[in-house]
């Protein structure tokens, strides 16, 4: 046989979390060929990876590349890391289905990369998606709260039973043409008006074409085991209205709440019982102590619940200002209060268009340096921006992050949309460091490091794990026949670069990536080689 592509003499880890063992890889067209002692094998390209280890390509189960993409296909910090494929549309937020009702959603993300939007269905977004040039494969599930803004706009009601059955038709348009399931984020506006029952209803449409549930839950702070039940009911429900068995992915799975912090193990057990019970559940992580979210969660749901012209308006008005500060020191219950906790030190800004100058720090420090009240700082600052700030939520404890860690059927994630740095668009601002650290900090930090688990789980959780959830074809695994997506990278040396002080920074240690049978990372250098696909369902 002659291979267009070999790799030679590494140690393969093949991602099914079987031992590492001496093998070489040959690639004929998009396809592993073979596996073995491929040593006087005629090939087009030949690489010698003597200490590096030969892995699956790593798969992303959560990503928010969806605007991205259309920027830059290069899809750069999810290459250099490993990943040759990953799942768009998370938390609820996709960029179809764009109707005049859901414009005034989506507008920020889509003016904020330059989109201008030429589709309305998610099969025509998707068409979009296909026709730009990639370096890695991309899939997406269709948000649940863009499926609500297209038919109810913001509206905090419930929907009627017509406006439910749009809704609907809306989710099946999205499966039918390709989307790989559903995402909820039930934290943020306007997914955080719709009833267990009214998303039950939609997600059993997914599951009726044999898609996943994915869910940013309720609550992951001081009511996560609550929303953690939420999640399970919610797929259960499903199942009996599709008639049909589900999969259920709780997304960045974590504790972010102080009197919480040591109860991650509880959860993962909370979660092991329904699977034992029969429910196909499982969760991904991102391997920070940190999260990423919008300053607007600072917010009542309320607040939220209004048009965003009407928001701005209440955020200047002194009688709401105070009933908001009353809420943030009373308020639980009703909405994740991380105001409370953990409070203002814990609140990074890591975007911010008007006051470039806090990016990086703390509203504890902002407040200290500007001689003003965090709080009345914060609330100008989204009035000026129409909300549109990022944060860093400084918000979880170690302990749990490694517990959940350790568990192998729960995937490493980013939760990040891809970035460049450098880039006018995608190198800007202050970004969490898990968009371009999180599946090598695994292998360098939790497995060298640290020992929270052994390279052959970590490098199954970083793509056999994820690739199942997905229902991938013959993808995650390095096996005769499945798709030649690789990585190389070297055990010894692998290590996430990325800070919070300084993010935008590529990781080490990684030199080769292969997609579809193409290098598109040699020797460290991105090739410029645009192999990847837009994966629909069952691709
Ligand atoms: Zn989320």
């Amino acid at each position: 046989m002659i291979f267009d592509l070999v790799f030679r003499g590494g140690l393969l880890v093949d991602g099914s979390g079987a031992p590492a063992r001496r093998a070489d890889v040959g690639v004929v067209g998009d396809r592993i060929a073979a596996i073995g002692d491929l040593s006087s094998a005629d090939a087009g390209t030949v690489l010698d990876v003597s200490g590096l280890v030969v892995a699956p390509g790593f798969v992303d189960p959560h990503s928010h590349t969806d605007a991205s993409v259309l920027v830059d296909g290069g899809l750069a910090s999810h290459l250099r890391q490993g990943y040759t494929t990953q799942l768009s549309g998370n938390c609820g937020e996709t960029l179809a289905p764009l109707t005049p009702s859901s414009a005034a959603l989506l507008a920020p993300l889509m003016e904020s990369h330059g989109v201008a939007p030429a589709w309305s269905t998610f099969g025509g977004y998707l068409a979009a998606v296909d026709a730009v040039s990639k370096a890695s494969n991309i899939a997406f599930v269709v948000g649940q709260g863009t499926v609500r803004a297209s038919v109810l706009g913001a509206a905090e009601r419930p929907p009627t039973a017509d406006e439910l059955a749009l809704m609907e038709a809306h989710v099946a348009e999205a499966m039918e043409a390709g989307a790989l399931g559903i995402s909820t984020g039930l934290i943020y506006p306007p997914g955080i008006h719709a009833s267990a029952q009214e998303i039950a209803r939609l997600v059993a449409v997914a599951f009726r074409h044999g898609g996943l549930y994915a869910t940013h839950m309720r609550n992951e702070a001081d009511a996560v085991a609550a929303a953690i039940d939420e999640a399970l009911a919610t797929a259960r429900a499903a199942e009996v209205i599709a008639g049909v068995p589900g999969r259920l992915q709780i997304s960045h799975l974590k504790v972010a709440v102080t009197s919480g912090f040591g109860t991650g193990p509880a959860l993962v057990a909370q979660i092991a019982r329904a699977r034992e019970a029969g429910l196909d559940v499982a969760a991904d992580q991102y391997p920070y102590t940190a999260a990423h979210t919008t300053l607007a969660t600072i917010l009542p749901p309320d607040i939220l619940a209004l048009e965003l012209d009407d928001a701005v308006v209440a955020l200047r008005d002194p009688a709401t200002r105070a009933r908001i500060r009353e809420l943030w020191r009373t308020g639980e219950g009703t909405w994740e209060n991380i105001v409370a906790d953990p409070g203002w030190g814990g609140l990074v800004i890591a975007f911010s268009r008007t006051r470039p100058q806090w990016m990086g720090r703390s509203l504890v420090e902002i407040g200290q340096a500007e001689g003003a009240d965090p709080g009345d700082l914060a609330l100008d600052a989204l009035a000026d921006e129409r909300l549109a700030i990022d944060i860093v939520l400084h918000c979880m404890d170690e302990r749990d992050v490694s517990a959940i860690m350790a568990v192998p059927w729960i995937s490493v994630c980013t939760d990040a949309e891809t970035r460049r740095p450098g880039h006018p668009i995608l190198g800007r601002g202050h970004p969490h460091p898990r968009g371009y650290g999180s599946a090598p900090r695994v292998l360098g930090r939790y497995v060298r490091e640290m020992g929270v688990l052994t390279l052959e789980a970590a490098v199954a959780k970083l793509s056999a794990v994820p690739a199942a959830r997905l229902g991938l074809d013959r993808r995650g695994e390095v096996r005769e026949g499945w798709a030649a997506d690789l990585v190389a990278f070297d055990p010894a040396t692998v290590l996430d670069l990325a800070s919070f002080e300084d993010p935008a920074q590529y990781p080490v240690g990684i030199p080769h990536v292969v997609v579809n049978g193409e290098l598109a990372l040699r020797d460290g250098e991105e090739t410029g080689a645009a192999s990847g696909r837009l994966l629909r369902r069952g691709e």
